[in-house]
């Protein structure tokens, strides 16, 4: 049993045939997939898809990659978070490797996701490039350890993952993380503590060896987690039943419904 903690089957590329991508999960041991809002225009598509799907999830946030995007407020992303299929708030975080200038505004929009997050008590969905101080100095200015959450499609350093790790924050990884070149990445992956562990596909970009430059996909979460039991020496069984755990225990989905319900 495995989860996909972070895909976007909103997207184009796979929202036209999502039975087949459902059926191809099934083929594979992957029972959950967690849909990530990347702008608030999408929101309503990634809603939609966890409204109709049981095995599917929803987050709200919007993407720092996003610039021209009409600033979020805490209470706008508060109420779209209410909804009981929604379990974290993001993708947000700090992105200067895609986008340079005055970014400012990335910091804002960053900071005003963590405060959504505490004050509604749902976990953090961090995207970070080439901006891991930033990131790691907003986390502790905003106390972001009080909504936890996680530091999807990971790639920094192990210092960083460690900082984050003392934080409270899960570390995930991607596709990347099966690349040949990514020796450093691989030596992370070793190192992060078992229950602290997530995996995810970010779908349909990053797909693993050996389907890599093709439309990546939820069901391909597998060939992650056997990446990272290959390096740790240990099972597929293993990681697939630490990352189900931890992911069920951080964005605790059935909760959420027996509070929107009560
Ligand atoms: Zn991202
Ligand atoms: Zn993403």
């Amino acid at each position: 049993m495995l989860v996909d903690s972070h895909c976007h089957l909103d997207f184009p590329e796979l929202a036209a045939d999502i039975p087949g991508a459902l059926a191809e999960m099934a083929a594979n041991g992957v029972t959950h997939a967690l849909c990530v809002s990347v702008t608030l225009e999408d929101f309503p598509k990634v809603r939609g898809l966890a409204e109709k799907h049981e095995n599917l999830y929803a987050s709200v946030g919007t993407h720092p990659d996003y610039p021209d995007h009409p600033l979020v407020t805490p209470e706008e992303l508060m109420a779209l978070a209410a909804h009981p299929k929604v379990v974290a708030i993001g993708e947000t975080g700090l992105d200067y490797y895609r986008l340079t200038g005055d970014l400012e505004w990335q910091r804002e929009r960053f900071r005003t996701h963590i405060r959504a997050a505490r004050s509604c008590g749902k976990p953090l969905i961090i995207h970070t490039r080439s901006a891991a101080e930033d990131t790691l100095r907003i986390m502790r200015e905003e106390n972001a350890g009080d909504a936890g959450g996680v530091m999807h499609c990971f790639t920094e350093t192990w210092e960083t993952a460690r900082a984050a790790i003392d934080l409270g924050f899960h570390i995930s990884f991607s596709g990347i993380v099966t690349f040949k070149n990514a020796v450093e990445l691989k030596e992370v992956a070793k190192r992060v503590p078992l229950e602290r562990l997530l995996v995810e596909t970010d779908s349909p970009y990053l797909a693993p060896v050996p389907f890599r430059g093709k439309v990546n996909r939820p069901a391909w979460v597998r060939y992650v987690a056997e990446e990272i039991a290959r390096l740790r020496g240990t099972t597929l069984d293993e990681i697939a039943a630490a990352t189900t755990d931890n992911f069920f225990r951080l964005f605790r989905p059935g909760d959420r419904q027996l509070e929107a319900g009560n």
